[in-house]
């Protein structure tokens, strides 16, 4: 077994929306995606003041891929055009394949709004290849009590398990292209190795704290882009660390991304936006 090398560290910009302090590492200047994770926006920490406007994600649309959305504090209102309602508190995620095409808002509960309270979620988006991105849309609320939450070997750890399997154990969420997705909380010392991604896209994002890892250093807030070769990430934590990592096959198909639609040619562009123009994604309950 061979670690993979760090090829290049992409720091995350801030593109603050509204009163929403955003950070995003993903697309940069110098990556366009890591097959087939296209974006990251990174909200937050920040704490929401009594009487706000809470999060400014109204109805829009979606067509072509997959939300895959972090609560760390806080929580998250979530209505589609599927029919699904839910709100996801810290520690729980949401996973919602657009596939042909939803309408959802991500918005923050009455009761937030009015009390306010810390926030910070994080938004991967991951791509879905031709065959599924007119798959019929699903969407899954679990909240942290359902996501298996395993330590480390040497204990000073924490794996929480969102989609597919480690040490014996399966995450809650079933992944349509068989995506990895965990986030690891380590403390300072505490080392994890995740094996068997020889093939596959490793996205690993630091929210805090620092990591040593494929011979180099990551800091908080920064987007890790491993090598190809090698077939295992070993994660060190320098100081407490808190981390996004999964894997994936790549899809390698041509991406053509348009605001919320991520499709495979232009006419596949326009006929997303003619159809969601026509009302064909439906209307929000
Ligand atoms: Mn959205």
């Amino acid at each position: 077994m061979s670690d993979k090398a760090l090829r290049r560290l992409h720091a995350a910009y801030r593109d603050d929306i509204d009163d929403l302090v955003t950070r995003r590492p993903l697309p940069g200047p110098q990556l366009e995606q890591l097959d087939p994770f296209l974006f990251l926006n990174h909200h937050g920490p920040q704490v929401y003041p009594p009487g706000n406007r809470g999060l400014p994600f109204g109805p829009h649309p979606h067509r072509g891929f997959e939300t895959v959305t972090f609560i760390v504090q806080g929580e998250l209102t979530h209505k589609d055009s599927g029919g699904h309602e839910s709100v996801i508190h810290g520690g729980g995620v949401q996973w919602m394949t657009a596939g042909r095409g939803l309408v959802h808002a991500e918005i923050s509960s009455p009761d937030f709004r009015v009390r306010g309270g810390a926030l910070e979620i994080l938004q991967l988006w991951v791509n879905l290849p031709a065959r599924l991105k007119m798959t019929a849309p699903r969407y899954s609320g679990v909240q942290r009590d359902r996501i298996p939450a395993l330590a480390t070997p040497d204990g000073k750890g924490t794996v929480h398990l969102i989609s597919g399997g480690w040490n014996g154990a399966a995450g809650p969420i079933e992944s349509l292209t068989g995506i990895f997705m965990s986030t690891v909380e380590l403390r300072a010392g505490g080392r994890v190795t995740f094996p068997g991604v020889g093939a596959r896209t490793v996205f690993l994002y630091v929210v805090r704290g620092r990591v040593e890892v494929g011979g180099g250093a990551a800091p908080e807030h920064t987007l890790v882009e491993l090598g190809r070769e090698g077939d295992a990430v070993a994660i060190r934590a320098v100081e407490d660390a808190f981390v996004v990592f999964g894997h994936g096959e790549p899809i390698g198909e041509p991406v053509v991304a348009h605001g919320p639609f991520v499709m495979n040619t232009r006419a596949e562009i326009a006929e997303a936006i003619a159809d969601y123009q026509a009302g064909k994604f439906g209307p929000l309950p």
